[in-house]
């Protein structure tokens, strides 16, 4: 193996700058010649590539977003599509590859991988829902946008005496509206991932309201239904001078938190590591502080765990 692609695919995360400028740098340490791929599997098969050196990662870890941006091409689940893109590898001697994205893009490089071009998939996402990794690269600068917003709906909350109802991006995972919450100290946590009762939610407030907390923050998750909703559903059981508000996109931009930095680079260097033993279709995890990689095909058959303690935690500490 002489020369290695890397892309990024799917959503973008905070974090994948780092991961990016982490396989180029390894690679080149490691005496290979890498090549970055401009927006995901649709650069590759347009063949937009370009050599990277050890300067065009200068200044990267500390950005948001991708240098090598994103798109979306479902059209890559076609052979068809995919012997285009290996006729780009072939072209430029690409032999093996880093994906950074979603269990989409995943699929993706797997089929890379079949037709003998070694892939590596690193989980960049603010979502934290890939199986076999505690942690995906995004998802603590996720959490920590959200928090800081939480805190500022805090003190207006507790200037008038509202409650605000906080929806938080995640998809089908609650992660995010988990370690939010619980770091936000929230009222109440609503995730897709556990059951929950309106009038219960009511309830809790209106007894807290009595004992003279009059502010709330409810973090709920985007998958559970929209704020609005959620607010409205609450007006029923009583006046809380209930405020929606949605965080949305801000939470996939800024610069990466120091955790999701080290985490982009520790994971970009065992990619390197991984391809150089000669191995691909692996997607790389942290779990318990151990760096780890599981065949793509035993992810497409899993469900990302949420850390369900974390709902106990927010019920038993929001008394
Ligand atoms: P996110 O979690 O942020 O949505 P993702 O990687 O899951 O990231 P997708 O849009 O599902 O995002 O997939 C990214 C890209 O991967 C797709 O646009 C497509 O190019 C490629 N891809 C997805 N599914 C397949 C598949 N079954 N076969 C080949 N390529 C695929």
């Amino acid at each position: 193996m002489k020369r290695i692609g890397i892309m990024t695919s799917g959503g973008d995360a905070p974090g994948m700058n780092a991961a990016v400028r982490a396989v180029a740098r390894k690679a080149i340490t490691e005496g290979l010649e890498v090549y970055g791929i401009n927006y995901g599997f649709a650069g590759l098969v347009a063949g937009d590539i370009f050599k990277m050196e050890a300067a065009t990662v200068s200044d990267m870890i500390s950005r948001g977003g991708t240098m090598l941006f994103s798109a979306r091409y479902p059209e890559f689940a076609q052979e068809e599509t995919q012997l285009k893109g290996i006729a780009q590898l072939n072209k430029f001697g690409i032999d093996a590859l880093v994906v950074i994205g979603g269990d989409g893009s995943y699929h993706g490089a797997l089929r890379l991988t079949e037709h003998g071009y070694n892939a590596i998939g690193l989980p960049g996402t603010i979502d934290n829902d890939i199986p076999y990794t505690d942690f995906t690269i995004g998802f603590d600068t996720a959490v920590n946008t959200a928090l800081d917003a939480i805190d500022k709906l805090s003190d207006t909350a507790a200037s008038h005496e509202r409650t605000f109802v906080v929806e938080v991006m995640g998809r089908g995972a609650g992660d995010i509206a988990l370690w939010a919450g619980v770091a936000g100290g929230a009222a109440d946590v609503i995730i897709p991932e556990h059951d929950f009762d309106v009038e219960a939610v009511a309830a809790k407030l209106k007894s807290s309201r009595e004992r003279g907390q009059k502010h709330a923050i409810i973090v709920l998750a985007e998958g559970v239904m929209h704020a609005d909703e959620f607010a409205a559903k609450l007006n029923q059981y009583g006046d809380f001078q209930t405020r929606a508000t949605v965080l949305g996109h801000v939470q996939r931009g800024g610069s990466p938190t120091a955790k999701d930095r080290v985490l982009a680079s520790k994971m970009g260097a065992y990619a390197v590591e991984l391809l150089m033993q000669g191995k691909g279709g692996l997607a790389i995890g942290i779990q318990n502080n151990q760096l780890v990689n599981h065949a793509m095909t035993d992810l497409f058959n899993s469900k990302h765990e949420t850390e369900l303690s974390l709902y106990k935690l927010a019920e038993d500490l929001s008394y």
